[in-house]
């Protein structure tokens, strides 16, 4: 597969993450699918040649693509096979089918499915993308998935402090000796406090962290209440609610299968204060999902939002002016 090809499906999996023209998304094309013939997947993307047109604009064009890449496609892994065969003998053509194995489960298989199944979520992106370790070493650092998809232009994928990305330690060292420039990196949150209207800069930062807030809000409005919900009833958390439909409060169960997502409905218009916070979450992501693209401070109704004098509405907001 050539550069541009790759730029192409990835760029469009971003933008049109878990839908029906996502190319390789678990949510609509079953986790086996994607996980044991994720390559196929590929080459059904790679053949839709409008949307390689469409979504390779801007990739890497110059002589050694069009010269050889484009047109020798399979000849690096055929000399990769001569030279292998050449250093280690019979051997060597074992060690040539792992490493053509390799990349192609692991990328298409691994990140592609379980990157979009199973592991830990830093921020409540508009998917199921999720981390699948904190030592983001096996794969170069495409373990830390859901940090990808929530920063997607960061060159750094570790967020937290216990988080190591081992792509992010490769181009460091290769900006230290020349060959790689970052151009950007994750925004840092800068905390002003006792801001009493918010102005654009709170609400540019608000949105550029609005899948932290959310995230927030889920950890800081939603687990306490539940914990409340299940000490009075004298049940565990997971009694009280299964940890996938606890998630799904903050996303209006969105992965949820249509009879969990209606069962969840019913279970929150029976607690009043749950269903105010999960409305309140829903107004914020509707906000977001407004103003993202747009001047923040153009989006009047995240201004008011954020304005709300109610500890229940403001709490995304709060999160950010405090830190
Ligand atoms: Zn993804
Ligand atoms: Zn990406």
């Amino acid at each position: 597969m050539i550069t541009r090809e790759w730029v192409a499906i990835h760029r469009k999996h971003h933008a049109k993450v878990e839908t029906d023209e996502d190319p390789h998304s678990p949510q609509t094309r079953g986790i086996g699918k994607v996980f044991w013939q994720g390559v196929e997947l590929y080459r059904e993307a790679r053949a839709d040649r409008p949307s390689i047109e469409q979504y390779g604009k801007g990739a890497p064009d110059d002589w050694i693509e069009r010269r050889l890449y484009t047109p020798h496609a399979n000849l690096g892994p055929t000399a990769l096979l001569f030279v292998n065969f050449a250093l280690f003998g019979v051997p060597g053509i074992a060690l040539w089918a792992i490493q053509m194995a390799w990349i192609p489960f692991w990328a298409a298989g691994v990140v592609n499915g379980l990157g979009h199944w199973w592991g830990y979520r830093n921020f409540e992106s508009a998917d199921t993308s999720t981390n699948l370790t904190p030592w983001a070493v096996w794969i170069g650092g495409e373990e830390l998935h859901n940090n990808h998809h929530a920063f997607p232009s960061s060159a750094r994928f570790s967020m937290r402090r216990w988080e190591f990305d081992i792509g992010w330690a490769a181009i460091r060292g290769l900006e230290k000796v020349g060959p790689a420039k970052v151009l950007r990196v994750a925004p840092s949150l800068d905390i002003r406090p006792n801001i009493a209207v918010p102005d654009s800069e709170t609400l540019r930062a608000l949105l550029s962290h609005r899948f932290q807030a959310m995230t927030d809000y889920q950890r800081n409005v939603f687990k306490p209440a539940l914990r409340e919900e299940a000490a009075a009833a004298g049940a565990k958390l997971r009694q009280l609610l299964p940890r996938r439909m606890r998630r799904g409060l903050v996303d209006d169960g969105r992965w949820l299968k249509p009879d969990a997502r209606e069962q969840l409905r019913s279970w929150v218009s029976q607690r009043p204060r749950i269903q105010a916070w999960s409305s309140t979450a829903r107004a914020c992501r509707c906000c977001w999902r407004r103003a993202a693209g747009t001047r923040p401070s153009a989006c009047a109704s995240c201004r008011r939002g954020a304005r709300r004098p109610r500890p229940v509405a403001s709490a995304p907001c709060r999160t950010i002016r405090r830190g």
